[in-house]
């Protein structure tokens, strides 16, 4: 059985007294939010922190909005919350896992998801026995030995969605507050695989009033009841009367970050959704889609389904739409 390490719990009630735990901590500590990937991970000491700060308790994360959503949301609540418009945010978090996990796990965790490889989640016993690798503890990428970086996947379902939708991410840390496009919260780096500061807290995610656009999330996994993306697809439109005005794609576990594709855009933007402009798409998203042999499934199958899940995608939004 894995056990966690010892640490320290701590839990503020406000937002200044966990930055305040986290400035006395200094970089020994972490946050944590329903740690259902945390304490995995500390089991497997992919991170070891000596203190864990819970932000469960501060209500100001926990607000649900609209248009504004608090990081402490569980899944479970966005996932069925009645008034909730932005449905592939809803779809997406629905997605995750299971019901357990749903109604343990954050947006906010869910956002900041660690990247995952097969050589990486594993016990420390197991990751020893090939003398660890870049990421935690060793010097070389058993994925790709010759690359300089780490290449584990970005496996959030959400994220995806986000980047689509063009949500903004509101962060407060020691030097105060700031506000970041969901695209430029993620590095495609599958170790600093966020732009966010260690002792930045992720406050809340502000969603565009769903006014005229439509979005979508298909997901891959090879059981459907439990696992995580291997291939996630955000599809987004904004509609121009029967006509594409704008779009974006967005793919999740194929890349250390949601990989937005502006050559599907290019492919869709200006005409109306037809077979051939969704075919076009699909071809755009297919060729730099350019998944590792590292999660699950065969690695050129996995690159096989984008085209077909970018399709199914924009599929779903044109019968939305009609
Ligand atoms: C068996 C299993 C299956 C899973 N399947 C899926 C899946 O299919 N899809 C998927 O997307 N995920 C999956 N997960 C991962 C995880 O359950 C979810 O992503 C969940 O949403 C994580 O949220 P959390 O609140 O538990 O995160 P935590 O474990 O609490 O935190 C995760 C990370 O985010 C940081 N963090 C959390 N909240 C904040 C915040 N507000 N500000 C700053 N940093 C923060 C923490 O420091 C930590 O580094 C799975 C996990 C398990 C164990
Ligand atoms: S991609 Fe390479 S460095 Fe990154 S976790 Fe996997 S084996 Fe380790």
């Amino acid at each position: 059985m894995l056990r966690l390490p010892s640490f320290t719990y701590r839990q503020p009630r406000t937002l200044a007294e966990a930055l305040r735990m986290k400035g006395d901590a200094g970089p020994d500590a972490m946050f944590v939010a329903g740690g259902t990937d945390l304490y995995p991970n500390m089991k497997r000491r992919h991170q070891e922190p000596g203190t864990v700060i819970s932000l469960m308790g501060i209500p100001e994360l926990r607000k649900m909005e609209r248009g504004n959503v608090g990081t402490c949301v569980t899944l479970s609540s966005l996932s069925t919350f009645p008034s909730f418009q932005h449905s592939a945010v809803a779809t997406a978090a629905r997605l995750v896992s299971t019901p357990l996990l749903r109604n343990m796990g954050t947006l906010g965790g869910n956002l900041c998801l660690d990247t995952r490889c097969n050589y990486y989640n594993q016990s420390y016993e197991w990751r020893k026995s090939i003398d660890f690798c870049m990421k935690k503890d060793g010097a070389i990428c058993w994925v790709a030995p010759s690359s300089p970086r780490c290449w584990a996947v970005s496996s959030s379902d959400v994220a995806p969605v986000m980047v689509a939708i063009g949500a903004e991410y509101r962060l407060l840390g020691p030097q105060g507050e700031r506000v970041v496009p969901a695209g430029r919260f993620y590095h495609n780096d599958g170790i600093n695989y966020l732009t966010k500061q260690p002792d930045e807290i992720l406050v809340d995610v502000r969603l565009p009033v769903p006014n005229g656009w439509d979005a979508v999330y298909h997901k891959l996994r090879r059981r459907g009841s439990f696992d995580f993306p291997v291939l996630g697809v955000a599809a987004w439109i904004r509609w121009d009367g029967k006509s594409v005005g704008d779009a974006r794609v967005v793919l999740g576990g194929v890349a250390s970050y949601p990989q937005e594709i502006p050559e599907a855009a290019t492919a869709l933007t200006g005409q109306p959704l037809t077979d051939d402009a969704i075919a076009a798409a699909a071809e755009a998203a297919y060729r730099p889609s350019k998944p590792m042999d590292n999660t699950d499934f065969e690695l050129s199958w996995r690159k096989q389904m984008t085209r077909v899940y970018v399709k199914r995608a924009l599929e779903e939004l044109r019968a939305r739409h009609q």
